[in-house]
């Protein structure tokens, strides 16, 4: 399966993401891990990394682009994949279906974390990771707000769009990840 999930920050993607990649045995595609694993070597284009996201802004996509494409291609990506904070715009998004397309490819299906504003804070407050301060957080909600909240609209004109809500406990919240993709998996029938 093909499969993304796409939430605000402090939404609880990456704890859904370990449950999902080992109910779906796909790999784990995860651009701010690639990107923090960038910043972390302290090659060139790690350092340019880092200003963006030590200011809560999107890393251009030149540098997101060239990095999936070529996680896209390994051999592991070829039955399935789980991405994780990408697409993040529509430029994205865009390119991904032509990447996927060119090789007879498509998602399947788009999962939204949906969680209310003053959890997020709530959350991140508890959290505290280096892009955690608050002001950065509150320019990484509105990044989020502004330029991915628009793939909602994309997705869902594509009938591939589920949304869970993304309050209670994580057991919780995976059953219903788990009961939303169903329709999307290989069972399903051909839509
Ligand atoms: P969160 O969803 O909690 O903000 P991520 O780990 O997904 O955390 O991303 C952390 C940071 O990495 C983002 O704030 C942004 O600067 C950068 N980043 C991650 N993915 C992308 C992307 N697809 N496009 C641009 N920047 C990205």
């Amino acid at each position: 399966m093909r499969i993304i999930l796409i939430g605000p920050p402090g939404a609880g993607k990456g704890t859904q993401c370990e449950r999902l990649i080992h109910h779906l045995r796909v790999p784990h595609l995860s651009t701010g891990e690639m990107l923090r694993h960038a910043v972390r070597a302290g090659s060139p284009e790690g350092l340019e990394v880092a200003r963006y996201m030590d200011q809560g802004q999107l890393v251009p996509d030149p540098i997101i682009l060239g990095m999936v494409t070529k996680r896209l291609e390994s051999a592991d990506c070829r039955a399935g994949f789980l991405l994780d904070g990408f697409p993040r715009t529509l430029t994205q998004a865009a390119t991904l279906d032509e990447l996927l397309e060119r090789r007879a490819m498509a998602i399947d299906c788009v999962v939204e974390l949906a969680v209310p504003r003053e959890e997020l804070v709530r959350r991140m407050l508890a959290r505290g990771r280096s892009d955690d301060d608050p002001s950065v957080f509150a320019t990484r909600i509105a990044s989020f707000e502004l330029q991915t909240a628009p793939l909602l609209a994309y997705y869902a004109r594509q009938g591939k769009l589920v949304s869970i809500d993304g309050m209670g406990s994580a057991d919780a919240i995976f059953e219903r990840v788990k009961a939303s993709i169903r329709r999307f998996g290989p069972a399903a029938p051909r839509r």
